[in-house]
Parts: structure tokens; C-alpha cells; sequence
């Protein structure tokens, strides 16, 4: 693979300086950057244009019987970045004590290099995998997939008939020394929305009862202290107590998850653990506040803006109702963003699953292999709710403050990792062609 890795270093620099950022996206020229590396090999591709400087790429290595493909699925596109903010330029691709910077180098430019060229080694060595294997590059993830996978599935019928998805959402996470693997299995359900409320303007120097100001940030706190319930979906059961096992915490010992769930002390612990407590409720987050532009005087609109993520099997209507009642009557709630509503979870009691956990197994040794729900939304759910088991996992390990430059300043990843990811996503993609 040593070939193959020098080029992964060169080609994830080459890849993040083409700006995809989206909105607006832009990604046409970041699908013909993949598309030139491939038909230099030989490959056949197939380039999709949904709209004016969109694209999606697909290519396929043919395997032994049709139909019910594999798909090595990634999106070109990245989230934006603010220059100023960052140490190096966000689309420079710097390489600097031994990292690579820029914004994708985690989500997920980095997977998607190493998903291509284990594409291409399989091709390389001709081997013939048992299914048809397919790479797709995707565009639009970021704002919600319309042009990217929602488009390819309704043009592409064999791609609703896959076997199998492999994508983003998981790696595995070091914490104080201890590694354990996530496999996303499943998502939180996006259930964004708005609040607005009117009111009778003014002069500042004068202040009344009908404040539009006054009565969105009444509303608000009442939405933001309330508390959702914590429920332990058997998804989050099994993975933490795949992780917490013997844990002791101030006032609480860990033996398994209903049980600690009893105790004042874990449910205070969870509280303070932001990661833990977005797997075990749903959350409301308040993002945008908008309303007033002088100091002196008294708006008449104000409205505020909240991302909520509610948990598998979480009913949407249930949510809103909870929401309304939060509410004074005058206040407006608007839903955001229509989406698939309640995403369905992919089993993990799956030859998949054994597959990729023999795999992490021989990486690095016998850690917890575990099911996982992303809390962000991904373009598996599109897969998932067809019924296809789709997972999200990239094999590369994080320690857990990493990740948290994903979306946000410096995101980088070390050349170690690419060549561990690129490593584990060939041995995974070798396990994909041997499998039915
Ligand atoms: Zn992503």
C-alpha cells in the first residue's frame, strides 16, 4: 500500500484546496478532480449534473452476480469556513507538524481519498468482487442532499436496491487511554424550527407590555429549561454499556445503563457530559436571535431560532405539541426544513457488523467494537429508510478533542491517521467485494 498511501498525503492536499464550500457548493470541479484520477486507471464513470456547477460522480468495479450493490458513499462538499479565524488558510491544505489542515480534512475529504483509492487498489488486483462494487461521490450533503443522494436514488435505480452503505458518522475514539470503535448504525432526526412573535413598537425610554423582544426571550427560556426525559434506546444501552462498565463517578458505580439511569449521581454526570446527554434526549439548541436594529427604540417583529434533534423513534408531532404548550399563544412556531421525518435505525446484529468489528479487532487488538447513533443528520439516512444497512464508519483513531474541529476552527487530521484510515478502509473494502 505504500505507493497508494504517498499519493493519499498528496491527493487529500490537492482535494481540500478545491473550495466546496456550501452553500454554494461548487463541487463540479472537486467530481472531475475524482474523475480524472480514475479514468487515468482505467475506470468507467458516470458524472451527474443536477443543476449548474453541482455533480455527482459514480463508478463501478463489475462483480460476479448483478444487482444489490456495495456502495463506498462520500460527499465533496464541506461546510464553511471563516479565514480569519483559523491558523492556516482553511483551503490550503497545509502540512504542518505532521497534520493536514483544512476544512474537510475530517468531514470527510479525508474518507473519501481513502475510499477511492482502496476503490482503485481492489481494481488494481483484480479482483472480482461478489457484488457490484460502487464509489459515489456525492454533492450537497451539508444543506441536506437534494441535488447529492436524494437526486442519484431517484436517477440510479440500482442504488435503492444496495445490500450495503458504507459512509461517515463513525471512527474509533480514545479517551484517557481507552479506545473503543463506533459504528453509526443509526441518527437524531432533525427538527428544527422558529419562533416569532409581534408586538407594538416604540421609544426605548418608554417601555410597555407588548414587547416583541420581551416575549421571544420569555419563550425561549421556557423552551430551553425544559428537560426531555432521558430514554435509553437499545442502540445507546448497548454502546454505553459497552464503554462504561465498572465506571465510578461521584455518587454513582456503573454496572449498566437502566440501572444507573436511577441514580441522581450518573443522571447529574450525563447532564454534564454534553455527548452523553445528546445520545439519551432529545435536544434544543438555540442558534439564531434576531430582532431590533437601534438601541432607542422597540421592535415590532422578533424571532428566534432553535436546531433540535430528536431520537430515533421520536414522534415530530409530539415534539411540536410539547413545544406549543411551552408557548404563550401569541408566539408563531414555525417548523424548519421538511427532510425525511423519522429516519429508521440499521440493525447491527449483521454479517456486516462481524465483519467490520474482526477488522478493528485486527487493527487494534480487542477494544469495544460498538453500534452508534451520529447526533448531526447524514445522507445513510436516505439509505436507511429503504431499508438498507447502512453504516457510518471511517477506521481511524481519535482522540475525542478531534473531533470537535470538525464543523469548526483547525479542523486537520494527522498523516498517521490517513494512513491508518487508508489502511482499514482497503482491509474493509476487501471484505466488501469477498461478502455477500
Ligand atoms: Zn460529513
Amino acid at each position: 500500500m505504500m505507493r497508494e498511501f504517498d499519493d493519499a498525503v498528496k491527493l487529500l492536499g490537492e482535494f481540500i484546496r478545491i473550495d466546496t464550500s456550501n452553500p454554494p457548493g461548487n463541487e463540479e470541479k472537486a467530481i472531475q478532480f475524482l474523475e480524472a484520477i480514475l479514468q487515468k486507471e482505467g475506470i468507467r464513470t458516470d458524472v451527474f449534473l443536477p443543476v449548474a456547477k453541482r455533480a455527482n460522480i459514480l463508478a463501478r468495479i463489475k462483480g460476479k452476480t448483478k444487482g444489490k450493490p456495495v456502495v463506498l458513499l462520500n460527499h465533496v462538499d464541506v461546510v464553511p469556513a471563516k479565514e480569519e479565524e483559523w491558523e492556516f488558510h482553511p483551503f490550503s491544505g497545509a502540512l504542518r507538524d505532521g497534520f493536514i489542515y483544512g476544512r474537510g480534512a475530517i468531514d470527510m475529504k479525508a474518507q473519501a481519498i481513502c475510499q477511492l483509492l482502496s476503490f482503485i487498489n481492489l481494481y488494481r488486483e483484480g479482483i472480482v468482487p461478489e457484488r457490484d462494487m460502487i464509489f459515489l461521490a456525492t454533492c450537497d450533503e451539508e444543506v441536506g442532499g437534494q441535488f447529492g443522494v436524494e437526486y442519484m436514488l431517484n436517477e440510479v435505480e440500482e442504488l435503492r436496491n444496495a445490500s450495503f452503505v458504507l459512509s461517515e458518522g463513525g471512527c474509533i475514539i480514545e479517551e484517557d487511554g481507552a479506545f473503543h470503535a463506533q459504528i453509526s448504525v443509526a441518527e437524531k432526526t432533525l427538527s428544527q424550527f422558529m419562533i416569532k412573535a409581534t408586538g407594538t413598537g416604540g421609544h426605548g425610554s418608554i417601555p410597555h407590555k407588548d414587547n416583541a423582544n420581551e416575549k421571544v426571550v420569555d419563550a425561549s427560556k421556557a423552551i430551553l429549561s425544559y428537560k426531555w426525559p432521558l430514554k435509553p434506546t437499545s442502540i445507546v444501552s448497548t454502546y454505553l454499556n459497552g464503554i462504561l462498565k465498572g465506571k465510578k463517578g461521584k455518587g454513582f458505580q456503573f454496572h449498566s445503563l437502566k440501572e444507573a439511569l436511577s441514580g441522581k449521581g450518573f443522571r447529574s454526570f450525563i447532564e454534564n457530559n454534553p455527548m452523553y446527554n445528546a445520545l439519551l434526549r432529545n435536544t434544543v439548541t438555540l442558534t439564531i436571535l434576531k430582532g431590533g436594529e437601534k438601541v432607542n427604540v422597540i421592535p415590532t417583529e422578533s424571532c428566534a431560532y432553535f436546531d433540535a434533534r430528536l431520537l430515533p423513534g421520536e414522534s415530530h408531532d409530539k415534539f411540536f405539541k410539547i413545544i406549543r404548550r411551552l408557548c404563550r399563544k401569541e408566539i408563531e412556531i414555525m417548523r424548519i426544513g421538511s427532510g425525511i421525518s423519522e429516519p429508521l435505525p440499521s440493525g447491527y446484529n449483521t454479517h456486516y457488523f462481524k465483519g467490520l468489528r474482526h477488522i478493528v479487532g485486527s487493527m487494534k487488538g480487542p477494544i469495544p467494537v460498538l453500534p452508534f447513533i451520529t447526533t448531526g443528520a447524514t445522507d445513510l439516512r436516505y439509505f436507511r429508510n429503504l431499508g438498507i444497512v447502512a453504516y457510518g464508519f471511517f477506521p481511524i483513531t481519535l482522540p475525542k478533542e478531534e473531533l470537535f474541529r470538525m464543523h469548526g476552527i483547525n479542523e486537520r487530521l494527522s498523516v498517521a491517521n490517513l494512513k491508518e484510515g487508508l489502511e482499514g478502509t482497503y482491509e474493509i473494502v476487501k471484505f466488501l467485494a469477498s461478502t455477500i
